[in-house]
């Protein structure tokens, strides 16, 4: 595959040319595409297919793969993203030219690491297993017959080449590491939290990750970079303003060992520089969640990263306990864990902590979480309820005082709950 800067020519080949290089809707991946390519189409092409991996990871843990729900949901986002349908369409040279495309780039982003590779195969496997299964006995033989299976995976040996060139390797990087959507850089909130809320709003709609930098920056009035880097932008992304965020760290960290003039020849700067006023003058954007599963894993002391992919489980389990997640619940958080399905199990969470039992996105972000959080607590989307269980564990367990219990507010502590009202509405969809 070779790429180019200029668009590309679309429909230069024509009649029989096509369909010589695509006779199949399904197809095996055995040559890699050799076709000019434009770096835009690159990227699109790219992000679609990683689009459509996730659901198949999403649809897969949450359905009975091979199910009818199963198949139209995956056959409803594949003619969405205008990846090949169905087997007997006749001209779809496009959908077959991005599906092989889109497939070999995503094989350059997912071949960098073990863990990559498994989440890559896997995803793919779900994927080609749908479409397989789809064909008629007739094309199911013609593509046997087509592929004849027998071949070797190679691309980890095309990196070298590809990683001299530089264009391509930011951009493998970034899709490996990214995620499909907004990035948060734009607040629509600014100036609408005030700094009283954060900790209930902690408690109610932040995701796991920032409820912990939240309890361990006030446990330890202080954090160290990393945590500091990811807490403190999302905070950015959920609108606190710069004079805010300055205020925020200053307060608790002075309560520490850090005196107010530390703070401010130190630590303010870095803030300052998250907002891009300093230094490079970049305006930072929130973490997303691959971001944060995939680079720079905590160590001892720091309080960052995802709980779920880099808590031990024993841990896990006992500060869900903490925030009343009932037993069942757990189970099945720790079992999407195990799969390493962790923003999955972040869903999980979310569906738990807000009592839904289908959240209506998927998720990638922490101020994605947010955003959702807040827009159903102010009844912004009808979510559908789960039925109450008879006597339902977390009742049971709201009525003990957990030995690991948290010192933030919990969601039931009414003086916070009223005080978020007004707030609410400030993240219900335009
Ligand atoms: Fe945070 Fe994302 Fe991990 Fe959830 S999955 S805890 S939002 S990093």
């Amino acid at each position: 595959m070779e790429f180019s800067r200029e668009k590309r020519l679309k429909g230069r080949l024509a009649g029989d040319r096509r369909g010589d290089l695509y006779p199949h809707s399904l197809q095996f991946y055995l040559q890699p595409p050799t076709e000019n390519i434009s770096l835009a189409e690159f990227e699109n092409f790219a992000i679609d297919r990683l689009k459509l991996l996730k659901v198949v990871e999403n649809l897969g843990v949450s359905y009975v793969k091979g199910s009818d729900e199963y198949k139209s949901k995956l056959e409803r986002e594949i003619r969405k993203l205008k990846f090949p349908y169905k087997a007997l369409v006749e001209d779809d040279y496009d959908a077959r030219r991005k599906d092989h495309i889109s497939h070999f780039i995503l094989r350059l982003a997912y071949c960098q690491s073990e863990d990559l590779r498994r989440w890559f195969i896997q995803q793919e496997m779900d994927l080609f297993r749908y479409r397989f299964n789809a064909l008629t006995g007739d094309l199911v033989e013609k593509f046997l017959k087509y592929v004849n299976l027998s071949y070797g995976a190679l691309t980890a040996r095309s990196l070298p080449a590809v990683q001299s060139d530089e264009r391509l390797q930011p951009l493998l990087n970034h899709l490996s590491h990214s995620y499909v959507g907004p990035d948060y850089s734009i607040q629509k909130n600014v100036g609408k939290i005030s700094l009283e809320h954060i900790d209930a709003l902690s408690v109610k709609s932040f995701p796991l990750c920032m409820r912990q930098l939240n309890k361990a920056l006030h446990d330890n009035h202080h954090l160290r970079h990393g945590g500091r880097m990811q807490y403190g932008l999302f905070l950015k992304g959920i609108g606190l303003t710069l004079e805010q965020a300055l205020q925020f760290w200053k307060f608790e960290f002075i309560k520490g060992k850090v005196d107010a003039d530390k703070f401010d020849k130190g630590y303010a700067y870095s803030i300052r520089h998250n907002y891009g006023k300093e230094g490079k003058r970049t305006d930072y954007t929130p973490f997303s969640c691959m971001k944060i599963i995939l680079s720079n894993p905590p160590s001892q002391g720091d309080y960052h990263g995802c709980p779920f992919r880099h808590s031990d489980p024993e841990l896990l389990k006992q500060k869900l306990q903490s925030y009343k997640i009932p037993p069942t619940g757990i189970t099945q958080v720790l079992e999407l864990v195990k799969g390493m399905h962790y923003q999955l199990a972040c869903q999980k969470y979310f569906q738990l902590t807000h009592d839904v039992d289908d959240i209506g996105f998927s998720l990638n972000h922490p101020n994605q979480y947010f955003a959702e959080s807040q827009k159903l607590l102010s009844g912004g989307r009808e979510v559908k309820k789960e039925p109450s269980e008879p006597e339902s564990s977390q009742q049971k367990l709201s009525s003990q005082k957990s030995t690991n219990s948290c010192s933030i507010p919990t969601s039931s502590n009414t003086e916070a709950d009223t005080e978020l009202e007004g707030l609410d509405a400030y993240f219900t969809e335009d």
